[in-house]
């Protein structure tokens, strides 16, 4: 059960994006992807979800291949895009009854998720007449709106104020309470604040896997490692 993924490799033209990539995720663990740009957190996200499909490799999530099953898989994961795409001229229930329309599931969970994510306050604006913040929460309503046993977040509060990356991490440390989720992320207060493991990924490789604890005591804070791990 969980994540097990071995051998992934993908490819754009020449270039591998992922390099080979293996490793498993217990039910329940937080993990925090990190690495530069360009490094390949995104194309892995995307491959667990099944929104693009790898070169090589193989991913199964809790027993279900993402490749042959990928319905059963999709089932079980909500996914926060980067840059959280979103449909600006759609208020917030109607977005997400249309989002819950193409996944035919249950309405009565809108208003719940609604509340979870403390939208009710903006639940009647247009999603562009959002924040950054409040579209942040939109997007993790979708995310969440089935009830998934596992999140993919791709820098969920990326581009937004201090006061609504907190809001966002609190959040985020809620909703995540008994789920699996992979998070990616540049900020290394974020890591040590939510995830319980580490996978420092460079130019399509792991260079690190490690509980958080043996992270931190190996160096003199993640910003140190990250710099001593990745810079050429
Ligand atoms: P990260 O999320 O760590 O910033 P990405 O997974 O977005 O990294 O990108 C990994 C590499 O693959 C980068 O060099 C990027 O330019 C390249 N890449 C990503 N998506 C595409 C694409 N659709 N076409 C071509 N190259 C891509």
């Amino acid at each position: 059960m969980g994540i097990i993924i071995s051998g992934l490799t993908k490819r754009y033209g020449a270039q591998k994006a992922l390099d080979n990539v293996s490793f498993s995720i217990q039910n329940g663990e937080v993990v925090g992807l990190l690495g530069p740009n360009g490094a390949g957190k995104s194309t892995l996200m995307k491959c667990v979800t099944g929104a693009i499909l790898p070169d090589e490799g193989e991913i199964n999530v809790d027993d279900f291949s993402v490749l042959d099953q990928p319905v059963e898989t999709k089932k079980r994961i909500g996914f926060l895009a980067e840059n959280n795409p979103l449909y600006y001229e759609m208020y917030v229930r109607e977005y997400l009854k249309f989002v819950s329309n193409i996944r035919s599931e249950n309405k009565k969970r809108i208003e719940e998720v609604i509340e979870k994510v403390g939208l009710s306050p903006e639940s009647h604006k247009k999603i562009g007449q959002l924040s950054k913040g409040y579209k942040q929460r939109v997007g993790l309503a979708q995310a969440i709106l089935s009830n998934p046993d596992i999140l993919i977040l791709d820098e969920p509060t990326n581009g937004l104020d201090p006061n609504q990356i907190l809001e966002i991490r609190d959040l985020i440390r809620e909703i995540g309470k008994s789920k699996t989720v992979i998070l990616s992320t540049h900020i290394m207060q974020e890591v040590e604040a939510l995830c319980s493991r580490v996978i420092l990924l460079n130019k399509g490789k792991i260079i690190s896997d490690s509980p958080i604890e043996n992270f931190k005591g190996q160096y003199n804070s993640l910003e140190d490692a990250f710099h001593q791990l990745t810079a050429d």
